[in-house]
Formats: structure tokens, C-alpha cells, sequence
């Protein structure tokens, strides 16, 4: 759960810092927050975020000797995270659960698209100049994602006989899926690296939750009904959730 909490930031105050442990920087970014008491800092898996929070009164270079202290900490933390994927030619990324190969190619007409290739993985082409190929890519993604997103909630839906009123996709570092009591769901688009079954699974869930706000049985019922193979796509996410994190990013 994303901590919820006032920022305190004079404008001044930069909102990270950064820290030389071993030869190594770290970006570490600064929470001043109401309700702290002293000096913690935390790695979030997700998005490979250091984060620092600190009381409102404390100051920033007491924070970074705080930090420099811990600074085999957090390497021994972002160590362990699986490496980050950026896109870029070469580079191998799962769209739908399938392992693509980025192709970029300058000169073609098109933007985004993808090809069978004779040898080995299907490639993802990317067309346009290549400091634009990151975001190209993102945003055929995102799009990918969300008419995915959008077709499996649609027709789980039409299966419980509830309305949608809107389908957006986001980059959320917490959560997979949410979805509000006026028939907003909102996805990650990650889940476009995931296998199809994982994606539906998470639109069963959040258009369940149309019918039952909450987590009781009855719920869990409404989803299995939905999709018979929820527990394989909750065993997939467990086990590999915080993988869909590393693609793309910086
Ligand atoms: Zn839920």
C-alpha cells in the first residue's frame, strides 16, 4: 500500500539527494513527513525507488549522513532487485508473455509494429529517430495495454451485466488494478508484458469488484466464475509481479 502522507519541502530543498557509497551513486529521494519520528529509508521493488523519510524539523544533511551510513544497505537492497531492461535496440522484452526483440529502424516508415523474424524471437520494430524510441515504444505499450485491458473488462462485464464507465491505464507502482464505485477501472499498463491470462485475470477481478466491494468469498467466487484459472494468474503475479516492474525503466 502506497504510504499516504503531507510533503513538507521548503522550495529550496531539493527533493533528492545524492549519496557516494563505494564508488556507487544513489539517488535517494526525500519524504519530510508529519508523523515520522526519525530516519528510515526503504527500497521500493516496483519502481527502484530509494526512499528517504525524515521528520518535518529534521534536516537534509543529517539525512544524508544517514544515508552515506546505510549505504551497503542499500546496495545490498537494489542488488538483489532483477536488472532494469531499458528500451533499447536489442534489447528482449515479453509483450503478452511472449519474449520480442527490439528492432529500431530509422529510415522506415510507421511507428511501432511487430514482425516474425526467421531466426529466433519475434522482433518489436520501432520506426523514427532514436532518442524518440523510448517513448514510441512506451506509448504503443500503453495502448496495446489499455484495448487489451479494455476488450477483457468489457466482455466480463457484459458477463456479470454491470457498466463500465471508463478503462484508463497508468504506471502504478502499488498496485495492479483499482476500480471506483462509479464504474472507473484503472490498470497498470505493465500488465501488457504479462501472459493474456494474467491480464484477464486482473479485469475479472476489478469488474468483480463492480458487484462486490471487497475481498469476502462471495467476491472471490464472482472472479473464479469469471476466470476458472485465477489461481494460476495470482500464483504467476506473486511469483513474478515485480519482473513487469523492470522493463523501460531508467
Ligand atoms: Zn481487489
Amino acid at each position: 500500500m502506497a504510504q499516504r502522507a503531507l510533503l513538507f519541502r521548503r522550495p529550496d530543498e531539493p527533493p533528492a539527494i545524492r549519496v557516494v557509497f563505494d564508488g556507487e551513486t544513489f539517488r535517494i529521494k526525500v519524504r519530510k513527513m508529519r508523523q515520522a519520528r526519525r530516519y528510515t529509508l526503504r527500497v521500493q521493488h516496483t519502481t527502484r525507488e530509494v526512499i528517504l523519510t525524515m521528520p518535518v524539523r529534521g534536516d537534509l544533511e543529517h539525512a544524508a549522513d544517514f544515508a552515506k551510513r546505510h549505504g551497503g544497505w542499500i546496495a545490498a537492497r537494489l542488488g538483489r532487485l532483477p536488472d532494469a531492461v531499458p528500451f533499447e535496440p536489442g534489447a528482449e522484452i515479453p509483450i503478452r508473455g511472449v519474449v520480442h526483440r527490439i528492432s529500431h529502424r530509422p529510415g522506415a516508415r510507421g511507428t511501432v509494429w511487430t514482425e516474425e523474424s526467421s531466426a529466433g524471437r519475434p522482433l518489436i520494430c520501432v520506426a523514427g529517430d532514436a532518442e524518440h524510441l523510448t517513448r514510441r515504444l512506451t506509448d504503443w505499450l500503453k495502448r496495446e495495454a489499455k484495448a487489451d485491458l479494455e476488450r477483457a473488462s468489457r466482455r466480463y462485464a457484459a458477463e456479470l451485466g454491470v457498466t463500465i464507465k471508463r478503462v484508463t491505464v497508468r504506471d502504478q507502482a502499488t498496485r495492479w488494478g483499482s476500480c471506483s464505485s462509479s464504474g472507473c477501472l484503472s490498470y497498470s499498463w505493465r500488465l501488457i508484458f504479462a501472459p493474456r491470462s494474467v491480464l484477464a485475470y486482473l479485469a475479472a477481478h476489478e469488474v468483480s469488484h463492480l458487484v462486490e466491494m471487497n475481498h469476502s468469498r462471495r467476491f472471490w467466487r464472482l472472479v473464479e466464475k469469471l476466470d476458472p484459472d485465477m489461481d494460476k494468474a495470482k500464483a504467476w503475479l506473486r511469483g513474478h509481479g515485480a519482473e513487469l516492474h523492470r522493463y523501460g525503466a531508467a
